[in-house]
């Protein structure tokens, strides 16, 4: 999603994909494939561009640092993206800030589980503090006896409260190498089993002073740890304020909702970032953005019900990733926008899970969003769950 950005500010992008039929593989032409694992392999891509720079936080830390010292343009650059790699070192630092974290604790064996269970009571929170996403390696304790065993594969786990959140936020801010900054309005965001479902740009009823604090910390997140391109702070919302729960340091899924309902998506900022450009206008461009991923079902052929989509909701904006459907993979996600939430929410909502297979029925209260001609005569037949077969 990185290659339009780049196509329409005329830079040339290249990329290092794991296999050749990956989704970047897909759409940019100059692609190399070779495992971001190996030295090697990063070296000799490095030595063809002049920045580097991230689509997931999974480059070993120590290949970074070398190439840094070789003096490699890698951005963002280790020793920012080392807090969106570790999540126990993440939380020292936010410490350190003084912005408001979960209590936490490192835990090393099952004493120090009970001890932590001893502060903070049980159900708490454990995390394999490297190398977890979607929810992987993120678990429920309910007795110490349960962290005895993930401790005999990882030497040490992050513990946190079970914080008991009104609702996940997350915002997003780009940053680039001068220290120009721009910051995106505050979102609203739904997690399904622990994969992000839902977001909603502005999040909705959210008073002012909050989204100032939250603005203000992930300022200071930033300019802290010199980061350069895209970042995401992910939040619960308390009765009191927030608690940080983590970092990532690229586009983020939290942020698709800019492509189509900011002035600039996160995919142009994150290149103007990493690139000095000057930065782009993080501004809304509709009262209401929702963006609802489209999660795998058991339906492998999604083009029928994409089909339908289209013709259904002209004004909905379907992006697809290119990946092979397996039940819970994101393989894409729907924007809409407009000024009436509820009704972008059923757009959204409806056109992902209709393209999924997970709703086959087509809700049939929903209004024909305003200023679309009704144009297909899209829910005949829609309810017909063969159409997809
Ligand atoms: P990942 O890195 O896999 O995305 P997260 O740390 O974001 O994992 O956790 C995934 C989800 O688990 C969060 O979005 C949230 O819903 C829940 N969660 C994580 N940490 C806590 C916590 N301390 N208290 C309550 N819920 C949590």
């Amino acid at each position: 999603m990185l290659a339009p950005a780049a196509e329409a500010l005329g830079v040339r992008f290249a990329v290092l994909a794991e296999t050749a039929d990956s989704p970047a593989a897909q759409v940019i032409h100059d692609v190399v494939v070779g495992d971001y694992t190996d030295f090697a392999t990063l070296k000799a891509f490095a030595e063809t561009v002049d920045v580097l720079t991230f689509d997931h936080e999974h480059v070993p830390p120590e290949h970074l640092e070398a190439l840094v010292a070789a003096g490699h343009a890698v951005r963002p650059g280790p020793q920012a993206l080392i807090f969106a790699q570790d999540k126990i070192l993440m939380r020292r630092r936010m410490d350190e800030l003084g912005l408001p974290n979960p209590r936490w604790a490192e835990i090393t064996s099952t004493a120090d589980a009970e001890a932590f269970a001893a502060e903070v009571g049980y159900p708490f929170i454990a995390k394999t503090p490297r190398g977890g996403y979607d929810g992987k390696g993120v678990r429920v304790i309910t007795d110490s006896a349960e962290v005895a065993d993930w401790l005999s594969d990882v030497p040490v786990l992050l513990a946190e409260e079970k914080v008991d959140f009104t609702r996940e936020l997350a915002v997003m801010v780009g940053r680039s190498p001068m220290g120009q900054t721009a910051v995106w309005p505050v979102v609203e965001t739904w997690q399904q089993d622990g994969v992000c479902k839902e977001a909603i740009a502005p999040a909705p009823g959210l008073p002012e002073e909050k989204a100032r604090a939250i603005t203000e910390a992930v300022l200071t997140v930033a300019g802290a740890l010199d980061v350069t391109g895209v970042m995401a702070m992910e939040m619960f919302e308390t009765p009191e304020g927030f608690l940080i729960n983590e970092f990532a340091m690229r586009p983020h899924n939290t942020g698709h909702w800019t492509q189509d309902g900011s002035v600039t998506s996160q995919f142009e900022q994150h290149l103007r970032a990493v690139l000095d450009l000057p930065l782009g206008s993080p501004e809304a461009r509709e009262d209401v953005s929702v963006m609802v991923n489209i999660l795998g079902a058991e339906h492998e052929d999604l083009y029928r019900p994409y089909l339908h989509v289209m013709a259904h909701d002209p004004a909905v904006k379907v992006h697809l990733y290119g990946k092979g459907v397996r039940p819970g993979r994101k393989v894409g996600h729907v924007n809409a926008y407009g000024s009436d939430r509820e009704l972008v929410l059923a757009r959204a909502r409806h056109a992902a899970d209709f393209i999924a297979g997970v709703d086959p029925n087509p809700h049939p209260e929903m209004p024909a969003p305003a200023g679309v001609p009704a144009t297909a005569p899209a829910r005949s037949g829609a309810a017909d769950p063969d159409e997809r077969a």
